[in-house]
């Protein structure tokens, strides 16, 4: 099997990046950071979002699985002192294989019908530079409102305890293919009005931002954040693609909500 290491490129993710690779070669893996069948991420959650963008371009063929040398994360589970024990179950091929959804995110230009689109991990943002966001927000091809405010934030159900529960969005178990939207304080008076509340679409349902005061935009898409110009639209659903995560042991969804949120002794 092959696989490739992305470290937080501190002094333990490196250290402990030269271990993994020692002891998955002892065990026969070959280490193949262009065509990796498994992708081990070594630092945070922040190292496993770089880890999913650069391999985006091969998700049916690669498996994810992360280790946390900071505090826990939602992806990145797993501590060093297991390491051996990982690279044994990997070189046994002793995992299985879950999938989370993903958020496609295309943004469509005013010039020459130009587009280009994106896969979200966590969530995707879209924020003015200067003044206030307005944007007309249509779903399923029908106006839904006239948001005015700071910002909109789709997130996946894996990114939903991200940036979006800072926003006040539900939490959403991975295995519902859904995208939630939250707003960023939105404008709410006797003229103004948003229907105030997160909204949680299914797949198959479209959501497509038209700017009102415009045309450039900053987009986040997880970690990556770009000024778009001349934007014309930004459309929002389920993606046809999963990420996938090597699972080697049972670590319930609602179990890392509690211990990263709530209390991680009891
Ligand atoms: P980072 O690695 O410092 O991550 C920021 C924090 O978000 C870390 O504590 C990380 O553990 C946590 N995090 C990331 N993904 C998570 C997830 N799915 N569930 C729970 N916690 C998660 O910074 P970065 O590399 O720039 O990470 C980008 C992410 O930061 C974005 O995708 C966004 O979700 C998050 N973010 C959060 C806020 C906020 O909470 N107000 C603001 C901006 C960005």
């Amino acid at each position: 099997m092959k696989f490739a290491i992305q470290s937080r490129n501190d002094e333990l993710s490196n250290k402990l990046m030269d271990e993994a690779i020692e002891y998955l070669t002892d065990f026969g893996l070959i280490y193949d950071e262009v065509k990796p069948e498994i992708v081990l991420s070594i630092g945070g959650d922040g190292t496993l979002l770089h880890a999913f963008h650069k391999y985006q371009h091969r998700l049916k063929e690669t498996a994810f699985v992360g280790i946390h040398t900071g505090h826990l994360g939602f992806y990145a589970d797993w501590i060093p002192s297991e390491i051996e024990k990982l690279v044994i179950s990997i070189s046994r091929k002793e995992f299985e294989v879950i999938e989370y959804p993903l958020l496609e995110v295309t943004i469509n230009y005013q010039h020459m019908d130009q587009s280009a689109t994106y896969l979200a991990l966590n969530e995707s943002t879209v924020k003015s530079p200067e003044v206030t966001l307005v944007m007309d927000v249509e779903l399923n091809n029908s106006h839904f409102e006239r948001f005015r405010g700071d910002g909109l934030c789709m997130s996946t159900p894996s990114g939903s305890t991200a940036y979006n529960k800072a926003l006040g969005g539900a939490i959403i178990h991975p295995s519902l293919p859904a995208m939630q939207l939250t707003e960023m304080a939105s404008i709410n008076n006797r003229v103004f009005r948003t229907v105030g509340a997160p909204l949680v679409l299914p797949a198959h349902h479209r959501c497509v931002l038209t700017p009102v005061k415009g045309p450039d935009f900053m987009v986040t898409v997880d970690h990556l954040q770009l000024l778009h110009k001349d934007v014309k639209s930004i459309q929002y659903r389920v993606s046809d693609e999963k990420v996938r995560f090597a699972r080697f042991r049972t670590f319930p969804f609602w179990k890392r909500v509690s211990d990263s949120f709530i209390d991680s002794d009891e």
